[in-house]
């Protein structure tokens, strides 16, 4: 912790919201399924279209295809059918979109975080003329974090995302946080995972204490569950 301190207290004061948020497409799925090896249909038909500079969460049931979409997008594991495009990059010999990219995996040790987020940030000034798109992605960062842990790295990735102008692709249980921290969050259905609701959370940036006591935050948080609660309802009737 004390070293990601001395790293945020470098970066500048956080600029306005970002107004070019979401303009201009960074990640493109079209019709993406992924068919596990063994059989297990995990993605079914996915269209999602991420901007650059977005903040997006994506909430769903377990076993959704969460964790596969954004192995997917790391071009980790083939997909099955659709095509993931990447409109603002180059293309390597091999076919791979040049960008850079860091994940954290949902099975990391919170601690490693530090090292997968802070230090590729760190590092990433040094290669901001390179102008390469930058994404990262983030499965459950911080489940296993205690409330007041949480909020207090959710403000620090806040301050990253938007001191760096990452995008940021965030796996999250919690709609709490999601709201809390994202520009847009998309809700998964149950397994074969497909986008059922896109909602945008319009409240400016930069967010801080204000805005999770607020009436807007509490509305959105209100309205979030309605989306997630009919992804549950049709899981608890397909189990029946
Ligand atoms: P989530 O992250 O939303 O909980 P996952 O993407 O991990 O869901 O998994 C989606 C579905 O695909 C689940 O039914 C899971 O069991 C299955 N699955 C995930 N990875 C593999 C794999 N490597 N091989 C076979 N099935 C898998
Ligand atoms: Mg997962």
């Amino acid at each position: 912790m004390a070293i990601a301190d001395h790293f945020l207290e470098q970066i500048p004061a956080a600029p306005v919201a970002l107004k070019s948020a979401g303009r201009c497409p960074l990640i493109k799925l079209s019709g993406v399924g992924k068919t596990h090896r063994g059989g297990a249909l995990a993605l079914a038909d996915v269209d999602l279209t991420v901007g650059e500079g977005e903040f997006v969460s994506i909430l769903g049931p377990s076993g959704c295809g969460k964790s596969t979409s954004l192995r997917l997008v790391a071009g980790l594991g083939r997909i099955s059918s659709g095509t993931i495009d990447w409109p603002q990059s180059r293309y390597d010999a091999s076919g791979e979109p040049i960008r850079d990219l860091g994940f954290v995996f949902q099975e990391m040790p919170w601690a490693t975080v530090f090292a997968n987020i802070y230090l590729p940030l760190k590092l990433a000034g040094v290669s901001r003329a390179a102008a390469k798109p930058r994404i990262l992605l983030l499965d459950e960062p911080f489940a296993a974090l205690d409330e007041i842990t949480r909020f207090r790295l959710n403000n620090d990735l806040l301050r990253v995302w938007q001191a760096q102008r990452w995008t940021v692709l965030f796996v999250t249980h919690s709609v709490f946080e999601a709201v809390y921290l994202s520009n847009r969050i998309i809700v998964m259905s149950a397994r074969p995972g497909r986008i059922v609701a896109d909602l945008p959370i319009t409240a400016p940036y930069p967010r801080g204490e204000a805005f999770r006591t607020s009436t807007a935050y509490n509305e959105f948080c209100r309205i979030t569950p309605g989306a997630l609660g009919r992804t549950m309802t049709n899981l608890s009737e397909e189990e029946h």
